[in-house]
């Protein structure tokens, strides 16, 4: 399958690790090896990017942005369209390559590449309508309006478990507001990267464009690095963890640039006595096992008003017992492997932690003892009831361990969900309008995403997304989240023959 896969995208051995376009740069640097979750056998090499190539690449890229931006935005939403279209006809391989990569079930893998093509979409009809504002002048004969313009080059920098959705939310929009993008993939999950980025220098090549549209280059935190410190890039998406989101917008705003951080998430869902407990379940399950409790998205906490804690329990008990754990490549596959061996370590010591701080087990995950699994990262989840002040609540633990606590008013529910660093994503599970409007009012959740009767996860890219506080405030992908890659322009117009000044100001020569 995996062979069927590299051939089909012409992926042999080792890879370069800097792509303009369709044009790689060879790098001297190290090679790193990508293991697949699912038995930790080799997959691929990739050359790290070193220095100098990094160098080429940011000169390529800016050498692109002048022709670029010169194309109309409609066209360069129909070259965005063709991107879709292509994107269509590898939903399949891509998909199962990013199961493969990254172990994220085969479900969701299409779900992620779907959400490339529905952001292309979208990013076709917005390169129709990036609009300005206009605004009558206090002066007479006077035009004022707002415009708004490319950045330039943007820096894309990834995470590794939306290996390739958040790149196109970023790059799809990037592009058609006029911006060219060089991406640095998570060094978890480098292949997926090199494929999107063939794809892409295809339908460039096909329409005679410059390949630094698109660049991709490799490597982990130090390349990240140089992106970050880089006063050719004005603007650096990052998504990842909060450290690396302090580090990448302390570094991007020392000189002035702008940065676009999509941090962690610590995402709970409240269930009220008023809940509907056959949406409640099911949402709650998928939310914290979903790509193995490894989304931003992910839920962590439940808070369940105490009258109904004991069937939600005894409920959400008996899904966990059926679970079906494994290959991601397998359609029944529930919930793949977790990405790496470090993962599994650092949710065997949540799981230790949490016990050792008194949290009661009500199902004890630890690694799976399977033998036809044994190679791979392959963990089973758990659920732990513990009191509102246990202190690993105000912690992202990047893996399916999800937290019940009890609550008796709603007031008390909405502060035990804020009363962490985070503030990504939150839900009410409800009937009754009174505590939804209650839980959506400013009184309620402070996330950048407050659903009712749906999970945490899963947004869908109309909307913008991202959080709050640690979350770090930035929004991708719809509404007018397009904005964060333009720079906007006020505009003053004088067409009569004098020179009246604003505030009634006098200055007679
Ligand atoms: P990570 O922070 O370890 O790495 C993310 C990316 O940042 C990688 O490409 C890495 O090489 C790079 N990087 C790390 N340190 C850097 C630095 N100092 N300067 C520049 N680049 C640096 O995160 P991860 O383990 O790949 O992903 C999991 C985390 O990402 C979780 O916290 C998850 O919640 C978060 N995440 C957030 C969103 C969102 O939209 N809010 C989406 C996906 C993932």
């Amino acid at each position: 399958m995996l062979q069927n896969i590299l051939d089909h995208f012409q992926i042999n051995g080792v890879n370069e690790g800097s792509w303009t376009g369709q044009q790689s740069v060879i790098s001297s640097g190290s090679l790193l090896e990508v293991l697949s979750p699912h038995n930790n056998q080799p997959i691929a090499s990739i050359k790290l990017t070193d220095k100098q190539a990094y160098q080429k690449v940011v000169e390529e890229a800016q050498g692109a942005f002048l022709k670029w931006r010169n194309v109309p935005a409609p066209k360069r939403g129909e070259i965005v369209r063709q991107f879709g279209h292509k994107l269509r006809e590898e939903k399949e391989m891509l998909s199962k390559l990013v199961a493969h990569e990254m172990g994220k079930s085969l479900q969701e893998s299409y779900g992620e590449v779907q959400e490339m093509i529905d952001i292309c979409d979208f990013a076709v009809g917005l390169s129709r309508q990036l609009y300005g504002l206009t605004m009558h002048s206090e002066r007479p004969m006077h035009r004022m309006y707002e415009q708004w313009h490319p950045l330039g080059v943007v820096g894309i920098i990834s995470a590794f478990n939306f290996p390739v959705a958040v790149w196109s939310w970023n790059s799809a929009i990037a592009w058609v507001c006029g911006n060219v993008c060089i991406w640095k993939a998570s060094e978890k999950t480098p292949l997926t990267a090199l494929v999107c980025q063939k794809l892409i220098a295809e339908i460039l090549v096909a329409n005679q464009l410059p390949q630094g549209i698109s660049c991709l280059i490799s490597g982990a935190r130090e390349v990240g690095e140089w992106m970050s410190e880089d006063n050719r890039l004005p603007l650096i998406s990052a998504t990842g963890s909060v450290p690396m989101g302090k580090a990448v917008g302390q570094t991007v705003a020392k000189r002035f640039g702008k940065s676009l951080l999509e941090l962690g998430g610590n995402n709970a869902m409240i269930i009220t006595e008023n809940a509907d407990l056959n949406i409640a379940i099911p949402a709650a399950y998928f939310g914290a096992i979903g790509t193995s409790g490894q989304r931003c998205t992910s839920t962590r906490r439940l808070i369940v008003h105490r009258s109904v804690l004991e069937e939600v329990i005894s409920r959400l008990v008996n899904a966990y017992a059926q679970i079906t754990i494994g290959d991601p490549l397998d359609a029944k596959t529930h919930m793949g492997p977790l990405v790496d061996k470090l993962a599994v370590e650092s949710y065997l010591a949540g799981i230790d932690v949490c016990k050792k701080l008194g949290g009661q087990m009500l199902v004890e995950g630890g690694r799976l003892e399977a033998d036809h699994l044994k190679n791979g990262c392959y963990v089973t989840p758990s659920i732990a009831l513990v009191d509102a002040s246990f202190p690993n609540l105000q912690k992202e633990l990047f893996a399916p361990l999800l937290y019940i606590i009890a609550y008796d008013d709603l007031k008390e529910a909405v502060k035990i969900q804020n009363d962490v660093p985070q503030g990504l994503s939150s839900t009410i599970m409800t009937t009754n309008i009174r505590e939804a409007e209650y839980f959506l009012s400013h009184n309620g959740s402070d996330c950048g995403i407050a659903n009712v009767n749906i999970g945490t996860s899963g947004a869908e890219i109309g909307g913008a997304f991202g959080g709050e506080k640690e979350t770090g405030g930035g929004r991708e992908s719809g509404s007018d989240a397009w904005r964060n890659y333009m720079r906007r322009q006020t505009v003053t117009i004088n067409y009569s023959d004098e020179l009246p000044l604003s505030q009634g100001i006098k200055f007679e020569l």
